[in-house]
C-alpha cells in the first residue's frame, strides 16, 4: 500500500444508517400503520432496532450471502428489515406482493429465501406459497405485534415468529460488520419477457454509490432538512433508492403502509409537512383529480419524482401550477433503478416556457456514474433528436447480467441491453420512443404480453393473437388484444375478457379486444408487433 494513501473503507448499505443514527439521530421515520395511525420514530432509535432484529436474524440462522424475502408495503419495520438483513451481509429479497401467487412462489423459490418477513395482510399469501417451498424456506416472521397476528398455518417444520416478540428477545448488542463493498445486499425480481421474473442482485458498492447520486444537486437534490415520501413501494427496486438517500442526508422519511389512495397520500403529504416525494405517473394523477376536486393546494410540497412509464408533459405543467416541480427520471430495476434524471442544463435556460416544458418532459439525461446510449446497425446514433435506437447502458450500479441466468451476462464493461427505444436530442436529453420487450407497463406494474397472448390462444375459439400496450391517460399503458378467430368461430370482445377471469390479477386483462382476419407477419413468421403498434396503439 502506498504510504500516506486515502485510507480505504469499504461502500456498505450499513455505514448509511451508522451516519443517520450518528449525525442525524433525531432525523425522523414517520410511518402509517395498517389502522392509519402514525407511528414516529428517529434514525436513532431505528438503527438501535436494526442492530436488535440482526442478532435475532443470527439467531434464525441467518448467514452472510443468504436470501431473506420479504413481502411488505412501506414502513419502518421494513426499513429495520432493510438495514438489519443488508448489514449483516445477507440478502434482502423484497417481493412484489401484487404479483400472481405462482410468480411469488417462483421468485421466493428461485431465490431460495430461508427466512421471509411479511405484512400481516399478506399472511393468505404467505399460506398460499408456503408449502411449494418447503424445500428451502425453514421461518416466517410478521410484521407486527402479538395482537396483531393472523392466524397462518405453515407446513410441518416451518416456524412462524411475530416480528415485536422476536425483537424483544433480543438485545442491541452488535457491532455491524466490515466486509467486501462487492457482496450482495439486495436482489429484485423484474418481470422478464419469457413470463418468468428475472433476478436483479444489487451489491453494497453499488447501492450506496447509486444513493449519493441520488442525493446530488442536480438529481433530487436532497438537504437534512426536507421530509421525503417514497410512494414507490419499498418491494419496486429499493423504493428508487430513497431508503438510502434520505438517511444518507439526515432528510426524515414518511412511509405510507398500505394507504395508497389519493386521499391518503394528499393528508400524509401535508400532515408530515413533506417535500418531497416520488412515484410512477398514475399515482400524480390520482392526487391532481382529488386536489382539484377540492379546489385545494398542497401544504409544503416543492418536487416530486416521477418515472416508471413517461410522465405526460400536461402533467408537468398542472403541477407547475400548483408550485410543484415534477422531475422524470428513466431506469430500471437493472440499474437500481436511475439511469436519466431531468434537470436545466445552461442551455435550457435561453428556452421560452413552452420549449422548457418539452425537455422537462423528457427522460433526462444520463446522472454521473452511468453511460447512456442508443444504437442502431450503424453504432451509436447521433444526439440529433430524430435518429432511433435501442438504448443500452453501464455504469457502477447496472446488473452484470441475471441473478443465476449465466447466459445473460454482459460483464463488467458491457453494455447492458434496456430494451427502450429512443433518441438523443441535442443536448443529451433521452427520449423513450418504443419498446422492444414484449412488456406492457400499466400503473407501475408488468403485464407480460405472452402471458396475455397464451391465455387468448387457450380459448376454444382462437386461432392466433397478440398484446400490445395503448397510451391510457390514466396508467400510461393498457393492454389491447388482437385475436384472429379460427374458421366459423365468432368469439365476441366480452367473451374473450371473460376467459381471463382467475386466471391473472384483474389488472392485466385486456381492456379492449379487436378482432382481426388476420396479423402480420415477418419474414420468420413472427407477428410484428411494431406493425400492430403503428396500426393499433393510437
Ligand atoms: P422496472 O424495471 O420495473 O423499473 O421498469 C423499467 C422500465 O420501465 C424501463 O425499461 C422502461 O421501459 C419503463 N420506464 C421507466 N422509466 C420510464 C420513463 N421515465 N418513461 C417511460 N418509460 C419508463
Amino acid at each position: 500500500m502506498l504510504m500516506g494513501l486515502m485510507q480505504h473503507q469499504p461502500l456498505l448499505v450499513s455505514s448509511i444508517l451508522r451516519h443517520a443514527a450518528r449525525h442525524h439521530a433525531e432525523g425522523e421515520v414517520v410511518s402509517r400503520r395498517d389502522d392509519a395511525t402514525l407511528a414516529r420514530t428517529s434514525y436513532a432509535a431505528l438503527e438501535r432496532r436494526a442492530r436488535r432484529l440482526a442478532n435475532a436474524l443470527l439467531a434464525l440462522g441467518a448467514r452472510p450471502g443468504e436470501r431473506v424475502g420479504t413481502l411488505a408495503m412501506n414502513s419502518d419495520r421494513h426499513l429495520e428489515l432493510y438495514y438489519a438483513v443488508m448489514g449483516t451481509g445477507a440478502v434482502c429479497n423484497t417481493i412484489n406482493p401484487r404479483l400472481a401467487h405462482g410468480d411469488i412462489a417462483y421468485i421466493a423459490d428461485h431465490a431460495e429465501d430461508g427466512i421471509l418477513f411479511a405484512d400481516p395482510a399478506f399472511a393468505p399469501i404467505v399460506a398460499a406459497v408456503a408449502p411449494k417451498l418447503a424445500k428451502t424456506l425453514r421461518t416466517v416472521v410478521i410484521l407486527c405485534a402479538e395482537p396483531d397476528m393472523p392466524d397462518l398455518p405453515l407446513p410441518a417444520g416451518m416456524t412462524l415468529h411475530c416480528y415485536e416478540t422476536l425483537l424483544a428477545g433480543h438485545n442491541e448488542d452488535y457491532a455491524w460488520p466490515a466486509f467486501d463493498e462487492n457482496a450482495a445486499c439486495g436482489l429484485c425480481y423484474t418481470s422478464g419477457t419469457t413470463g418468468r421474473p428475472k433476478g436483479v442482485l444489487f451489491s453494497h458498492r453499488a447501492t450506496v454509490l447509486h444513493a449519493m447520486t441520488m442525493a446530488m444537486g442536480d438529481v433530487t437534490g436532497l438537504r437534512a432538512t426536507d421530509r421525503v415520501l417514497p410512494v414507490v413501494p419499498m418491494f419496486h427496486v429499493n423504493a428508487w433508492g430513497l431508503p438510502f438517500a434520505a438517511p444518507m442526508i439526515g432528510a426524515a422519511l414518511v412511509l405510507p403502509g398500505r394507504h395508497l389512495d389519493p386521499d391518503s397520500i394528499i393528508s400524509l403529504l401535508d400532515g408530515e409537512r413533506v417535500t418531497i416525494s416520488g412515484g410512477v405517473p398514475t399515482v400524480w394523477l390520482g392526487v391532481l383529480a382529488k386536489l382539484r376536486e377540492r379546489g385545494a393546494r398542497f401544504a409544503t410540497l416543492q418536487r416530486l419524482m416521477s418515472g416508471g412509464s413517461a410522465v405526460p408533459r400536461a402533467l408537468m405543467a398542472e403541477y407547475a401550477k400548483l408550485g410543484v416541480t415534477i422531475s422524470h427520471a428513466w431506469g430500471m430495476t437493472e440499474s437500481s433503478p436511475v439511469a436519466t434524471w431531468n434537470s436545466p442544463k445552461p442551455s435550457t435556460l435561453a428556452l421560452d416556457a413552452e420549449a422548457r416544458l418539452d425537455e422537462q418532459a423528457t427522460q433526462g439525461r444520463a446522472v454521473f456514474g452511468i453511460d447512456v446510449r442508443a444504437e442502431n446497425e450503424a453504432g451509436e446514433t447521433p444526439w440529433d433528436g430524430r435518429t432511433q435506437g435501442n438504448l443500452v447502458f453501464r455504469g457502477h450500479w447496472v446488473a452484470s447480467g441475471y441473478y443465476r441466468m449465466p447466459e445473460t451476462s454482459v460483464g463488467d464493461d458491457g453494455w447492458f441491453p434496456t430494451g427502450d427505444v429512443g433518441v438523443f436530442s441535442p443536448a443529451g436529453y433521452v427520449v423513450l420512443t418504443d419498446r422492444t420487450k414484449d412488456l406492457i407497463k400499466s400503473g407501475g406494474e408488468w403485464i407480460s404480453s405472452i402471458a396475455i397472448e397464451n391465455i387468448a390462444i387457450a380459448h376454444p375459439e382462437v386461432a392466433e393473437a397478440a398484446a400490445i400496450a395503448v397510451a391510457d391517460p390514466k396508467w400510461g399503458e393498457r393492454p389491447l388484444l388482437i385475436v384472429v378467430p379460427r374458421p366459423d368461430c365468432t368469439p365476441t370482445p366480452e367473451s374473450l375478457r371473460a376467459f381471463y377471469k382467475d386466471k391473472v390479477p384483474g389488472w392485466s386483462i385486456p381492456d379492449r379486444v379487436i378482432i382481426a382476419e388476420s396479423l402480420p407477419h415477418g419474414a420468420t413468421g413472427k407477428i410484428l408487433k411494431t406493425e400492430l403498434r403503428k396500426r393499433y396503439a393510437g
